[in-house]
C-alpha cells in the first residue's frame, strides 16, 4: 500500500517536472543571456574607457619627452654658464692681484718721490741741497747740479704717472669683467629658474600619469572581472543544460521503472483474481457441509491521491562533517552568503546532490572552489564549496550526491580551515542575490 502511494507521488511528480522544466530552464536561461548581454555593453564600455585613457598617456607621454628635451638643454646650459662664471672670477682674481702690484709699485713710487722732493725743499734737505750746490766747482758745476736733481725728480714723476695709468687701465677692465660676471650670474639665475619650472611641470605630468596608470589598471580589473563573470555565465549555461538533460534522463529511466513495476504489479493482481475465482469456483463444486459463507478476498486497496507539491526541501545533504561556525546572514557588514562549517584534519567534501560541475578553478577570494547546478523538480539550484585544499572534479562533470569534491581547506580569503557552502535558488550571481539559507533544505 505505501509502495503504491509513493509510486501515485512520484508518477505526479515526473508529470509536473516534465511540464516545468521547460518554462523554468528557458526563464533561467533567459536571465543568463540577459546578464551575458548586459556584461557585454559594460565590457565595450570600460574598453573604450581604457582606450581613452591610453591615449590621454601617450599625450602626456609625448610632452614628458618634451619636457626631457628641455631639461637636458637647460642642464647643459646651466653647466656651460657656471663653467664660464668659475673663468671669470678666475679672471677677476688676476686683474686684481695685478692691481695689486701696480697699487704697492706706486705707493713705492710716490714715497721715493715725496722723500726726493722733501730733500730738496725741506729744512734739513735745503741745507744739503745746498751743500750739493755749494760743494760745486763753479756756476756750470752748480746748474749741471741743479739740472740733474731736477732731471730726477721729473723722471720720478713720470714714471708714477705711468704706473698710475696702468691702475687706471687694470681697474677698467676690472670692472668689465666684474659687469660680465654679473650678467652671467643674472643669466644662470634665469636658466635656474626655468630649470625648477620644467622639473615642477615634470613632477606634475608624472603624477598625472600615474593616476592615469592606476586608472587603466583599475579599468583592466574591471574588464578582467566582467570577462570571470562571463566565462561563469557560459559555464553555467552549459552546466544547465547538460544538468536538465541529465534530470530528464534520470526521469525518462524512472518513469520506465516504474511503468514496469506498474504492469508487475497490475500481472500479479490479475492472477490472484483468477487464483480466488478458481478456488471459489471449485467450492461450490463441493457439497457444502458448513453454513457459514466462505470469506470474501480482500479488496485491492485504492491508491490515495496525493495532491502535495514536489519540493526540493531535504532534496540536499550536509557537505561535509563539522560544526556550522557561521550562518547566513550579516557579518562585519557584508552579507555572508553561505553558511561556514569548520572541521581540523582532512576532511572531504561532499557533493550536496547530484549535479553537474559548472565550475572548477581556483578563485583569489573562494581559493579552490567548485560550483555545482543542480536541477531539482523543475527548479535550478546551485551550490558553491568554498576554500578548499583541492579539487577531485573537472568543470563539465556529472556528479552524484555524496562524491567527493574535494578536502577541506583555507585557500583564498580564509583565516583558517573551514568549508563556506552556499545554495542559490537559480544560478549564481556576483551580488548573490538568489542565496538563501542552505540549512532548511538539508536532510
Ligand atoms: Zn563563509
Amino acid at each position: 500500500m505505501k509502495s503504491k502511494i509513493l509510486t501515485a507521488t512520484l508518477s505526479l511528480t515526473i508529470g509536473l517536472s516534465g511540464f516545468t522544466y521547460t518554462t523554468a530552464s528557458a526563464e533561467t536561461l533567459k536571465d543568463i543571456q540577459q546578464k551575458q548581454a548586459e556584461n557585454h555593453i559594460e565590457k565595450s564600455k570600460k574598453n573604450k574607457q581604457v582606450k581613452e585613457v591610453q591615449g590621454e598617456q601617450d599625450q602626456l607621454l609625448k610632452e614628458l619627452d618634451k619636457l626631457e628635451a628641455s631639461l637636458k638643454k637647460t642642464t647643459g646650459d646651466i653647466q656651460t654658464k657656471k663653467n664660464e662664471i668659475a673663468e671669470t672670477k678666475a679672471n677677476i682674481e688676476q686683474l686684481q692681484n695685478e692691481i695689486a702690484v701696480l697699487e704697492k709699485r706706486i705707493e713705492e713710487r710716490d714715497a721715493l718721490l715725496k722723500n726726493r722732493v722733501r730733500n730738496m725743499y725741506e729744512n734739513g734737505g735745503a741745507v744739503k741741497y745746498l751743500d750739493v750746490l755749494l760743494g760745486s766747482q763753479g756756476f756750470g758745476d752748480f746748474l749741471d747740479r741743479m739740472i740733474s736733481l731736477n732731471i730726477i725728480a721729473e723722471q720720478d714723476k713720470t714714471i708714477l704717472e705711468e704706473h698710475k695709468r696702468d691702475k687706471e687701465d687694470v681697474e677698467k677692465k676690472k670692472q668689465q669683467v666684474e659687469s660680465q660676471l654679473a650678467s652671467l650670474n643674472s643669466k644662470l639665475s634665469d636658466l635656474n629658474s626655468l630649470n625648477s619650472q620644467l622639473k615642477d611641470n615634470k613632477a606634475k605630468k608624472n603624477k598625472i600619469m600615474k593616476s592615469l596608470r592606476s586608472e587603466e589598471q583599475h579599468l583592466h580589473d574591471d574588464i578582467g572581472k566582467l570577462v570571470e563573470k562571463d566565462a561563469l555565465l557560459a559555464d553555467q549555461e552549459k552546466a544547465i543544460k547538460a544538468e536538465i538533460a541529465r534530470a530528464k534522463k534520470e526521469a525518462a529511466e524512472r518513469a520506465r521503472r516504474e511503468a514496469a513495476e506498474k504492469a508487475a504489479a497490475a500481472k500479479r493482481a490479475a492472477q490472484q483474481k483468477e487464483a480466488a475465482e478458481r478456488a471459489a469456483r471449485e467450492k461450490a463444486k463441493q457439497p457444502s457441509r458448513h453454513s457459514s459463507p466462505a470469506p470474501a478476498p480482500a479488496p485491492a486497496p485504492a491508491p490515495e491521491p496525493s495532491y502535495e507539491a514536489p519540493s526540493a526541501a531535504r532534496s540536499f545533504i550536509f557537505p561535509s562533517a563539522g560544526y556550522v561556525t557561521s550562518q547566513l546572514g550579516s557579518r562585519w557588514n557584508k552579507f555572508h552568503a553561505g553558511i561556514d562549517i569548520a572541521k581540523a584534519g582532512y576532511v572531504p567534501i561532499h557533493a550536496s546532490a547530484s549535479g553537474t560541475v559548472a565550475r572548477s578553478y581556483t578563485s583569489s577570494t573562494y581559493g579552490n572552489v567548485v560550483f555545482l547546478s543542480h536541477y531539482i523538480d523543475g527548479q535550478l539550484y546551485t551550490t558553491v564549496y568554498a576554500h578548499m585544499r583541492d579539487r577531485a572534479v573537472s568543470t563539465g562533470q556529472t556528479v552524484s550526491q555524496g562524491q567527493t569534491l574535494g578536502h577541506m581547506g583555507s585557500t583564498g580569503h580564509s583565516t583558517g580551515q573551514h568549508l563556506h557552502f552556499e545554495l542559490h535558488k537559480g544560478p549564481w550571481n556576483v551580488n548573490k542575490t538568489n542565496a538563501v539559507n542552505p540549512l532548511p533544505y538539508i536532510q
